[in-house]
């Protein structure tokens, strides 16, 4: 594990949460509470000039009895000592501050930046791997998908190539490639992007646009998104500065048509994202999600996190077929109109105009200049999500069982039930578990009591709800 060290961390002012390198050496006090030099001034000058300091008069200092207090009850004295007792001034407490900070939480910290550090890109050239080796990677996880997975290896090798040569002098500057990803529901958006992040052991942070509203409306303001990949990057400035953000359902965002009412989960929230998307320093909280006087900020500049975005974009096959088919009606491509029945071919041939046809604006495609789409999953693809993945959920249920010393076999009848069950619900992959977890639980409760199970076979009666599962004891095959 890493040595935990103070040094390495910034110090924050406890008043305003501004870090040293943005306020300037900060006065140190005991309980480990550090204060700016401003709001040191500012207290001071409070101090001053406050109505409520108390000015002490000639009369009070009469009153004052510098007596030591005798021991002898009140009854015992004479009246005129009780009065003047009573004109004592009361007793002057002073307050440490850091006894009150002792009951704070503890303040989240920022890692301080080394001087010079910047110029040195965290990630270098010699340890991006090429797509070909990114694609690799992610085949032995996504099902299909191919020409996704390569533009998406295309895509981030060219940013973290830019990234890693950015402070090469007197060079083309390369522009930052954000992507867009188009697909259905449980085709794998989410599961590629973390995959990828995984493979290049980089930080990533997964928003969700619905949740996103311009600053000041109930909601994530767009700005948590950064603040997200901060904490996935554990609160260092630099690594959260390569990161990955992923907005999902983004075509949520998409302006609305005939919107008459100010729109402000939609348009106003892809105009909040261009900055984001294009490069810009944002004042992050430290630790949380949410801004607030008692949590401390940085600053993250977001020009070398790849930003993708993913959505279903529902419907856009009508938009894209318009399209085509006011073309195929000029002449040329009279044959368009059975060529393109399949719902995946169609989406396959989107352009950025049908794309600001459904709603999203041009300046924020155009920071996306990376666009592809995924295929809705098939029968055949689904059965291979079912078993081919290395962390395929059938080899998650086989290994279950197999720490239980029993061997559990699907037949291929039986997957393409799973899969056929999960077509039906219009989810993707995402079903596929919710439908082999029913299945699976009453196995999975009756099979540890009987020691003699050496063996179940799941088949596609069972599966369909008509039968048992086939049971082998011990000594029948081995
Ligand atoms: P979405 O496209 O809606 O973001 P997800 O990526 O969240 O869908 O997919 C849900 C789950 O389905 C994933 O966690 C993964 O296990 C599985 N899955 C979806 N698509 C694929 C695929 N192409 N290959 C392998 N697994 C997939």
């Amino acid at each position: 594990m890493e040595e935990y060290r103070d040094d390495e961390y910034e110090k924050i002012c406890m008043i305003c949460k501004r870090p040293e390198t943005v306020t300037g050496k900060q006065i140190s006090m005991p309980g480990g509470i550090t204060v700016c030099p401003d709001c040191m001034q500012k207290t001071m000058d409070q101090m001053g000039s406050s109505p409520l300091t108390m000015q002490i008069t000639p009369e009070m200092m009469e009153n004052f009895d510098y007596e030591q207090e005798s021991e002898e009850p009140d009854s015992e004295k004479s009246e005129v000592e009780i009065e003047k007792k009573k004109k004592r001034k009361p007793e002057v407490h002073f307050i440490n501050m850091a006894d009150l900070m002792g009951g704070m939480p503890n303040q989240p910290k920022i890692k301080k930046r080394k001087p010079g550090e910047k110029k040195e890109p965290l990630i270098q050239l010699k340890d991006i791997p090429a797509p070909h080796k990114i694609k690799e990677a992610l085949d032995e996880y996504v099902i299909g998908q191919e020409m996704a997975k390569k533009v998406i290896s295309v895509g981030v090798y060219n940013h973290y190539k830019r990234v890693a040569t950015e402070y090469e002098e007197g060079k083309v500057e390369l522009e930052k490639s954000n992507m867009l990803m188009i697909g259905p529901t449980g085709s794998g958006k989410t599961y590629m992007v973390k995959t990828l992040a995984r493979i290049l052991n980089v930080p990533l942070a997964i928003a969700d646009a619905t949740s996103l509203t311009e600053a000041g409306y109930i909601g994530d303001d767009i700005e948590s998104v950064v603040s997200k990949l901060l904490k996935a990057a554990d609160n260092d400035v630099d690594k959260a500065e390569n990161g990955i953000i992923f907005i999902d359902e983004i075509d949520k965002i998409a302006k609305k048509k005939n919107a008459h009412s100010r729109d402000v989960s939609g348009e106003s929230v892809q105009q909040g994202l261009l900055k984001l998307l294009e490069g810009s320093l944002v004042e992050v909280p430290v630790g949380s999600n949410s801004k607030s006087p008692m949590v401390p900020m940085t600053t993250i500049d977001t020009k070398n996190i790849l930003f993708i975005c993913g959505g279903a974009f529902p419907d856009l096959e009508e938009v894209v077929k318009e399209r085509l088919n006011n073309q195929a009606s000029i002449g040329f491509m009279a044959d368009l109109k059975d060529k393109y029945d399949n719902v995946n071919d169609i989406v396959r041939q989107v352009t950025t105009d049908d794309l600001r046809k459904y709603g999203m604006i041009p300046e924020f495609l155009g920071r996306l200049p990376v666009v592809f789409t995924l295929d809705g999953l098939t029968e055949d693809m689904l059965v291979e999500v079912l078993k081919e993945p290395k962390n395929a959920i059938l080899k998650q249920y086989e290994r279950l069982l197999e720490i239980d010393e029993v061997k559990l076999e699907f037949t291929d009848g039986a997957m393409k039930a799973i899969a056929r069950k999960a077509l039906e619900k219009n989810t993707g992959a995402r079903a596929l578990r919710s439908i082999l977890e029913a299945s699976m639980l009453d196995i999975m409760y009756e099979i540890p009591k009987d020691d003699n199970i050496g063996k179940v076979i799941i088949t596609e009666d069972y599966i369909e709800g008509h039968g048992a599962p086939k049971i082998e004891m011990r000594g029948a095959y081995e």
